[in-house]
């Protein structure tokens, strides 16, 4: 027999927890089930890299979402939904139950990209907090750990290592840490800081493969070198999770296509967070992987869900944070675009960075706090005279 609720959440990240929440709050007897691949009920996933290695008071108790007593969701763990069927609206979990629903919402955002080595518990793939218990039993006590990938997730896990008696060697493509998305004088900075906390950097370097015995795991890099290490983590990005949408015919283009209500191309059935490719108030059509986002658009998907036409007019931002250097954006951040850099005092900076057409396509705010509003004004006039960019924030 198929248990039917009237609405069902594919996921059980973190914008699955604040649309059962938003649900809830809008429609308290409404019957909301969450089915989630995860085994842990949703929770804070950038504290995964951040708080709970560099606040001792923080635990991983404090970072559980409470989304079952704050929802009333039923919430499934550690189950995959294999396949949806539109016509019947129902989902079928992998094992072959059948759930219907009213709406659906498709929350399934990504799985970390993986690279040629063994399968091996020593080697982490860093996305959830399965990841951190593992990560937190190989490393400590001296243990020396190979961290993969120099954009944020390499970052924030190698400055979170090193401050927890780890020994750390940070592998990545680029000549200066940083420098891919930073102008030189911030990547330069942005560097120092890890070399000053010990951090050994394997510049320009990327990982070919890989092997594993008692002794640790062995990576090879494309320079022919070495690295022998106790455990690998890898933190190079998420492939976009959004075949089940694909494999049901809905329109997915780099991530589900929704529109400003966060509606698939079937009214019943939503995206949001990461797996979705909405149309942005500012930026135009895009996928955003960050927590913001997923945050914001949680509540109006969740509404949305419940009969509400509300539009996502929301430009997320991004924030890291790694030693004492904290920094947002909103935008694009490309080396490779032309940048208006306003280095300030203190070591705060604002870098704008400038579009073919001259328009501002993204602002990194370093260390500078309270400024998202006026990033999302500067992009959205478009083009502004560089001198007027220099002060303006
Ligand atoms: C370590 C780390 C640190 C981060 N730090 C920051 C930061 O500092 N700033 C920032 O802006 N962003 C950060 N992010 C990104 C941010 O956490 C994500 O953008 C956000 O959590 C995405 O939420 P989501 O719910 O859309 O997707 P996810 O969190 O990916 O959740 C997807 C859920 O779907 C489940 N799932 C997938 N397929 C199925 C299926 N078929 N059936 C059932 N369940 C399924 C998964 O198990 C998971 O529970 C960080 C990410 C990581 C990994």
């Amino acid at each position: 027999m198929t248990t039917t609720y009237d609405h069902v959440i594919v996921g059980g990240g973190m914008t699955a927890d604040a649309a059962a929440k938003a649900i809830h709050e809008s429609t308290p007897d409404a019957t909301i089930l969450i089915v989630s691949a995860d085994v842990d009920a949703p929770y804070t996933r950038p504290a995964l890299s951040k708080k709970l290695w560099t606040d001792p008071d923080y635990t991983p108790a404090d970072n559980d979402l409470s989304t079952e007593s704050e929802s009333g969701a039923e919430l499934r763990l550690d189950t995959r939904v294999s396949s949806i069927d539109r016509a019947a609206k129902t989902v079928t979990i992998e094992g072959g139950d059948t759930v219907g629903y009213g709406t659906l919402l498709i929350a399934t955002g990504g799985q970390p990209s993986t690279l040629d080595l063994p399968d091996d518990d020593r080697v982490v793939y860093f996305r959830t907090a399965d990841d951190y218990r593992r990560l937190r039993a190989l490393s400590g006590g001296g243990r020396h750990v190979a961290v993969i990938g120099g954009s944020y997730i390499g970052t924030e896990i190698a400055a979170a290592l090193v401050q927890n008696d780890t020994r750390v060697t940070l592998v990545f493509p680029d000549d200066v840490l940083g420098a891919s998305v930073f102008p030189s004088v911030i990547a330069d900075r942005f560097e120092k800081a890890f070399e000053e906390a010990r951090v050994e950097l394997a510049r320009g370097r990327r990982v070919e493969s890989g092997a594993a015995d008692d002794a640790g795991v062995h990576l090879r890099l494309d320079d022919g070198s070495t690295l022998d290490a106790d455990a690998v983590v890898v933190g190079l990005g998420i492939a976009v999770d959004d075949s089940l949408a694909a494999d049901a015919g809905l329109t997915v283009d780099d991530g589900i296509v929704v529109d400003d209500r966060l509606r698939t191309s079937d009214p019943s059935v939503f995206a949001a967070g990461d797996v979705a490719s909405y149309p942005d108030a500012i930026l135009g059509r895009r996928r955003v992987e960050h927590v913001d986002n997923a945050k914001s658009q949680g509540p109006v998907v969740g509404r949305n869900m419940t009969g509400a036409d509300e539009v996502y007019d929301h430009t997320p931002y991004y924030y890291s944070k790694v030693f004492d250097i904290s920094y947002e954006a909103v935008g694009t951040l490309d080396a490779s675009l032309e940048k208006v850099v306003d280095d300030k005092d203190d070591d705060k900076a604002v870098v704008y960075y400038l579009g073919e057409d001259g328009s501002v396509a993204g602002v990194l705010l370093w260390n500078v706090e309270e400024a998202r509003d006026a990033a999302r004004t500067t992009l959205a006039a478009g083009v502004v005279p560089r001198d007027e960019l220099v002060g303006r924030i």
